[in-house]
């Protein structure tokens, strides 16, 4: 399976990579991004690259060998963006990208339960060294309410009281481990006929990937800590895969904390947000709800 990046041209097009000039990925995953700035900021522009998976750092490593000490390569979260850029002295920064969510590798190759199409233990952690909330741990060991709000808040599920009972029901029995038994689970908690369109599981699957990774939460922390860390002229770029994402995205910049605090400001170059073309939705899935979002520091 080949990962295709999403959006690619117009993630070239927005971030304007010159030679000389220095990006940071945060999101390297398949590196295919990284890739392309780096074939365009050469001979001397760097790019940090950060991802939290520390298997898409090593493969990244691979992958972008031949481009030598123009890349830094970093397994962290981009949450801690700053102290990242401190430690590594990364100056003068020119573009700052995040493609966010989980890539085509990890939802179909990782084994860690992110696709309710195959059936597999219930993880979910980009980090699995240092992180200790699995799926399997929040339907086995979470309240009903408590996995009710999530699915609520961050699947915007329908039937997220009837799922997060049904969820409890049956652990009584038989501890929930795999996304098969999971998906079992949803499939009887909603009626028949709202079948349709999206699978059952989808909102679910979301929503307990979000929950474990405190993805709202690490995307309302990166947003100013890049918009602080870029040059003037500098930009950032974000896609974003869901509503709530893009929501967060949004309402950042409308009011970018320069702006707000009456700094230089910042002008959005996206008046709404640049989707995929259909030629790339046909060839890549995951670009079907790809939401670019670009803003550049003044
Ligand atoms: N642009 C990449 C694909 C990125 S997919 C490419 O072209 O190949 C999204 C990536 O973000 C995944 O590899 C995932 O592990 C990573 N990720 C998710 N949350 C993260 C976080 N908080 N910090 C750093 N990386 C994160």
């Amino acid at each position: 399976m080949i990962h295709k990046p999403v959006l690619l041209k117009e993630v070239i097009e927005y971030l304007n990579p010159k030679p000389g000039e220095n990006f940071i990925d945060c999101t390297v995953g398949e590196a295919g991004h990284t890739l392309a700035i780096l074939e365009k900021n050469g001979p001397s522009g760097k790019v940090l690259g950060i991802d939290w998976d520390a298997k898409q750092i090593e493969n990244s490593k691979a992958l972008t060998a031949n481009f030598k000490d123009r890349v830094i390569l970093v397994n962290d979260s981009y949450a801690n963006l700053k102290k990242i850029v401190d430690e590594n002295n990364f100056n003068l920064v020119n573009g700052i990208l995040l493609d966010l969510g989980m890539s085509s590798f990890q939802l179909e190759g990782s084994e860690k339960g992110f696709s309710f199409k195959k059936d597999q233990l219930l993880d979910m952690r980009y980090d699995d060294a240092n992180n200790d909330l699995t799926a399997e741990k929040i339907v086995n060991e979470w309240g009903r309410e408590e996995m009710e709000k999530i699915l609520e808040d961050f699947g915007e599920e329908k039937f997220a009281r009837q799922i997060a009972k049904n969820i409890v029901e049956a652990r009584k029995t038989k501890r929930i481990k795999t996304t098969f038994q999971l998906v079992e689970i949803i499939e009887k908690s909603i009626p028949r006929r709202r079948l349709q369109g999206i699978h059952c599981a989808t909102r679910t699957f979301q929503a307990l990937r979000i929950a474990v990774n405190g993805e709202l939460d690490n995307v309302t922390k990166v947003l100013p800590e890049a918009f602080s860390i870029l040059s003037s002229g500098g930009r950032l770029v974000v896609i974003s895969f869901h509503s709530l994402e893009d929501r967060i995205v949004k309402n950042f910049f409308k009011n970018p904390p320069s702006a707000s605090s009456g700094g230089g400001g910042a002008k959005i170059l996206t008046k709404s947000p640049v989707t995929a073309q259909d030629g790339e939705m046909d060839e890549n899935p995951r670009s079907r709800s790809a939401k670019l979002r670009a803003i550049i520091k003044l």
